[in-house]
């Protein structure tokens, strides 16, 4: 029987298992020493066990950039940087791929051209047509890219078909009004997409890999259909391709594909359906994060292959792990994009929220240190985050944790419907625990008088840090020791408490989470009811797979208040506010702002907006109006030790605290001790 670990004969080459680190841009590409950094990154991950890597995507020329300085292959004097990382793979065992992305419409310059003369919604720049003579020269321009590729010591190119990018963009009639030979019949729209890949088979001979990244399904209004779909998947082989890799759903359709509320393995289906057309393997992808799902999909015949990207940043060692039955000791990919995507979209170096040295590798040296003795106050995010690099370092680690339970706010997060792999990276950080034998003592609450006894000579920790977390402001509001009132911690540890109309004060990501878990009535949507929210048709009736979405019941009717005049919710992330604001409007939640809040009496709230002073009728008003930094052990213990103690976290700084920050500070500490 197939497993992840049967080698995958391509002909010309075989790959050694069936893993493929999907493509990421990561930022290094254009930054400064940035294929030095990008080739330990790699590294580490082909050291990790994965077969295939494909790179983030490479424009084949200019107005194909993704950004004004966009990365680019296109001179064979850019070869030589590419071979550091092409060297660095190859050294430790694994096979790359590099991705030759034309961003079309989709680029963020004025250069752009695409099928016609369209504007995408996610770009400020409107896409020139592009001309025949010009279709003629990117059609060389990708098949150079692919020769430099190749001698750079690329083992093949990916083809980067999906995502409503270049090509995807002349398949689709939504953005294809041509009327030349590259527009009107499918097997017009087609035509750039067979010129290209014959184009590159050409120039690179037999043995090297070809995958086309298609779109399988685009969910888009008048995105491709599912025959036009199959009619270019059988014709891939023919046209010099060795694996189709599923793309799904352009980048400005606004339903999810890759958050963490998107079910696991969601879009797999549509991967089986298309293998069922085609000779030549399929990968299949998208919210793929865990050992038990790509064992399934492959010993299954779903697909020949998994594609995980994320997964990739989260943990190096993901392959190695599965393959060692070692599955507890993944650090999971909790899709939340929050340093990944969304550090993209900041022109920031991509990272990971789980896993902060992603893409930093070679700010980290993980060789051993001298072994201290250290006292970590606190068994959330950041005292965890710590601890365990602190104890893999080799030092020895005790932690005192007051409650009955590791993990901290996580604890919230992962009881919120949509957010459940919080679970994952507490599963994480027990299994650790245990790993690197970390003294945990819970149910410990710790106060002055128990650190003074430490502060004497000879007594006590080499080193003590405080990771006590934050506590939920409760804002001076007339009637706030209301029975009504409740923080956000009790109304999501006990969401049955809470009446059918709720008042949320405080409209940051906890507000929009509190609302999250009152609106729903069980914590798991299945895929179904995902597909049916969003309006995603799985039987695929009309083009690009979309539906009319199915409206939500609300369990009850939920005010959310903030006294900002700005958007709910704008200090979200990026890739994911969007998706939470969508979510509450379609469960008709009323987002008001601008509010000033007057009095909390036995009706209700009463506050003052658009000049007149309302009175919101609930029965229960919670408050997500933020935290304060819990630190005064901290500030007390400081006279007492008279030695080494640090603060990080929460209770450094409760003001923005997230969890990225959190567990960065952890394992940046535990490197500088
Ligand atoms: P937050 O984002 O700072 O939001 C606090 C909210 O409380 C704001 O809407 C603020 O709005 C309001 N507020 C502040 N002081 C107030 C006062 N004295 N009286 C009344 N209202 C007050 O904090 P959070 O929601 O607690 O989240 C904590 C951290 O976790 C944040 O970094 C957040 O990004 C992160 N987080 C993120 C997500 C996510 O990305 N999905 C989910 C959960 C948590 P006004 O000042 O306008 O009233
Ligand atoms: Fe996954 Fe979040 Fe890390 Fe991105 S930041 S790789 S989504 S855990």
């Amino acid at each position: 029987m197939t497993d992840l670990f049967t080698p995958l004969d391509l002909g010309h080459t075989t790959l050694k298992n069936r893993f493929l680190m999907g493509s990421m841009h990561t930022g290094l590409e254009e930054a400064k020493d940035g294929f030095h950094k990008m080739a330990e990154f790699y590294a580490q991950r082909a050291r990790g066990g994965v077969g295939l890597i494909v790179t983030g995507g490479i424009a084949p020329n200019l107005q194909g950039r993704l950004s004004p300085f966009g990365t680019q292959l296109s001179f064979p004097w850019q070869v030589k940087k590419h071979k550091k990382v092409t060297k660095a793979v190859h050294e430790n065992g694994s096979k790359i791929c590099l991705q030759i992305l034309h961003a079309g419409r989709y680029g963020y310059h004025p250069l752009i051209v695409s099928a016609s003369n369209t504007k995408a919604p996610i770009s400020p720049f409107k896409a020139r047509k592009i001309t025949k003579l010009e279709i003629k020269k990117t059609i060389f321009d990708f098949a150079n890219t692919a020769r430099l590729a190749q001698k750079a010591g690329y083992d093949g190119v990916e083809i980067m078909g999906s995502e409503g990018y270049f090509l995807n963009q002349f398949l689709a009639p939504k953005t294809n009004l041509r009327k030349d030979e590259y527009g009107g019949s499918f097997e017009n729209r087609s035509r750039i997409v067979q010129e290209v890949i014959q184009a590159i088979r050409k120039k690179v001979g037999e043995k090297f890999i070809i995958i086309y990244r298609l779109s399988m399904i685009d969910l888009i209004k008048d995105g491709q259909s599912l025959e036009e779909v199959i009619t270019l998947a059988k014709s891939l082989k023919d046209l010099g391709v060795d694996i189709i890799n599923t793309g799904i759903g352009w980048h400005e359709a606004r339903i999810p594909t890759i958050a963490t509320m998107v079910p696991r393995a969601a879009f797999v289906f549509i991967s089986q359906q298309i293998k069922k057309e085609v000779s030549i393997p399929v990968i299949t992808t998208n919210r793929i994060n865990n050992g038990d799902d790509a064992k399934k999909i492959v010993s299954e015949g779903i697909a020949d292959m998994v594609s995980m990207a994320r997964p990739f940043l989260a943990d190096p060692d993901l392959v190695a792990k599965i393959e060692q039955n070692r599955d507890s000791e993944i650090n999971t990919c909790i899709a939340c994009n929050q340093a990944c995507l969304d550090h993209i979209f900041k022109n920031k170096i991509c990272s990971c929220l789980v896993n902060p040295k992603a893409c930093h590798e070679t700010e980290f040296k993980n060789s051993k240190t001298s072994s201290k003795n250290i006292l970590v106050l606190g068994a959330g995010p950041a005292g965890l985050a710590f601890s365990i690099e602190a104890a893999s370092l080799g030092h020895r680690v005790t932690i005192v944790e007051k409650n009955t339970e590791i993990g901290g706010q996580f604890n919230l997060a992962k009881v919120i419907p949509g957010k459940e792999e919080f679970h994952e990276t507490i599963r994480y950080f027990e299994t650790m625990i245990k790993k690197y034998e970390i003294d945990l003592k819970l149910n410990t609450p710790i106060t002055i008088e128990d650190l003074k006894p430490l502060g004497q000579f000879g007594q006590g920790y080499d080193e003590y840090v405080f990771s006590t977390g934050v506590v939920p402001r409760v804002p001076q509001i007339k009637g706030i020791e209301n029975k009504k009132v409740l923080t956000y911690p009790e109304a999501i540890r006990n969401p049955d408490q809470v009446g059918k109309r709720v008042a949320i004060i405080g409209a940051g990501g906890i507000g929009f989470d509190t609302a999250e878990i009152l609106l729903h009535s069980q914590s798991t949507d299945s895929v179904q009811e995902f597909f049916d929210h969003w309006g995603i048709d799985s039987l695929y009736k009309e083009r690009g797979a979309i539906k009319s979405k199915v409206k939500p019941s609300p369990k009850r009717e939920i005010f959310l208040l903030q006294r900002k005049t700005s958007k709910h919710g704008a200090g979200l992330g990026k890739t994911t506010g969007w998706i939470h604001r969508q979510s509450l409007k379609d469960h008709e939640v009323q987002m008001l702002g601008g509010v000033k809040y007057k009095e909390i009496n036995d009706q209700g709230l009463v506050i003052d907006h658009e000049n007149q002073e309302k009175l919101l009728e609930v029965d229960n008003i919670i408050l997500c109006s933020g935290q304060y930094s819990d630190n005064k052990l901290y500030s007390d213990s400081k006279s007492v030790l008279k030695k080494r103690t640090h603060l990080i976290g929460g209770a450094k700084l409760a003001q923005e605290i997230d969890a990225k920050r959190a567990i960065d500070e952890g394992v940046r500490l535990a490197h500088s001790l």
